[in-house]
């Protein structure tokens, strides 16, 4: 068996320990004779199962008591609507900052239920930068104050969280959730689809203050209720058992490996300080964001010419590097280098694109 190294931007890479474990735990879940997959989500053993996931998440990102984590369906895009159904309810009104595709898609689901306002875009300059945000310029009356972490498709990220005041922060972190420590209680919400960095796709995973829960639009779909979930305990309907198994596997492997957050951190700003130090030494590849607003997760790159571009990506792809090519709006290549991708796939890539510079050059 050979597995590649794969940089897709998601579903993505999983850690090889934990798909090890899940194979072994296929046919027989610790003695119950059935597969996590086959088990009714209402049994004690499989209570364990998410009890276990919610209690490693809270752990590793110091989740306080009066935070709800929710097990949810739906993608970070349903999310774009469940937020302002549940949230836009006081003046109807909200802030956004448009960083990228994610976080426009976030501001327009948002403008069908009320005033979704946009305080800073950085489209001027193809998202290639987090804008300064000047906190008096934000609606000191919106509901929520939105923000995308990690823009997956452009590459950038917030080091510095805006000033929003009494206004809850809301922020997608589909692309950076456990990349780094996040300080929960400086936001009212915070939401990821799981098939980045957690987990299958099936999972989004949503933590919310608990004020804000219990006051969704009349017309919320019951499943779009906040409320309902968190009564429930993610229960209310079928959750997605098997993610969820798998979530709870990947946070005991990344305290296993790494011990915390901040060690995770650690080891994903050297696994990217590797790619970025060789690209901005390179003649013939080059980074397409701000070095301040570099992510730690996403490098998209280019060589400024389309051909040669896409002559890289199929050569890569040959000798199992793969889903390196760039997002159909960008162009050029992408690495997405989320917590399971290993330092020595990052280092063979760089030896791969030091030796394709050499012949092309
Ligand atoms: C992938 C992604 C989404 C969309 O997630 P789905 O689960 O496909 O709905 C939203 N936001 C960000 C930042 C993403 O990276």
């Amino acid at each position: 068996m050979k597995r590649v190294y794969n940089f897709s931007a998601g579903p993505s890479v999983l850690p090889e320990s934990v798909l090890r474990r899940a194979a072994e735990e296929m046919l027989d879940y610790q003695g119950s004779g059935q597969s996590v997959m086959e088990m009714s989500h209402r049994s004690k053993i499989y209570e364990g199962i998410i009890g276990s996931a919610e209690s490693s998440l809270r752990e590793l990102m110091n989740i306080p008591e009066n935070y709800k984590v929710l097990f949810l369906q739906g993608g970070g895009w349903s999310q774009f609507s469940m937020v302002p159904m549940n949230l836009m309810v006081k003046n109807g009104k909200a802030d956004f900052v448009v960083t990228g595709q994610w976080a426009a898609n976030a501001q327009k689901e948002a403008a069908r239920y009320g005033e979704a306002r946009i305080v800073a875009s950085s489209k001027d300059k193809m998202f290639s930068y987090i804008p300064e945000l000047d906190p008096s310029t934000f609606s000191p009356d919106a509901d929520y104050f939105h923000i995308c972490m990690n823009n997956t498709i452009y590459g950038t990220r917030y080091t510095k969280l805006p000033e929003t005041g009494n206004v809850p922060l809301v922020a997608d972190i589909s692309s950076c959730i456990l990349s780094e420590p996040v300080d929960v209680t400086k936001f009212g919400v915070l939401y990821a689809g799981a098939q980045k960095n957690v987990a299958p796709a099936g999972l989004t995973i949503v933590i919310i203050r608990e004020d804000l829960i219990g006051h969704a639009m009349e017309i919320t779909p019951t499943m779009f209720n906040y409320k309902v979930h968190a009564d429930n305990g993610s229960m209310f309907n079928t959750p997605p058992c098997y993610p969820i198994y798998i979530c709870g596997l990947v946070l005991e492997w990344i305290k296993k490996e790494f011990g915390s957050l901040e060690g995770m951190k650690a080891h994903n700003e050297k696994k990217a300080a590797i790619l970025y130090n060789y690209l901005d030494q390179s003649k013939l590849f080059r980074g397409t964001v701000e070095k301040k607003d570099r992510s730690l997760m996403n490098v998209p790159f280019v060589t400024g010419n389309e051909e040669l571009d896409a002559k890289f990506v199929k050569e890569a792809e040959a000798v199992g590097f793969v889903n390196l090519k760039g997002h159909r709006s960008v162009g050029g290549m992408r690495a997405s280098i989320y917590n399971a991708m290993p330092i020595k796939g990052v280092e063979a890539l760089v030896e791969f694109m030091a030796d394709f510079e050499k012949k092309n050059a």
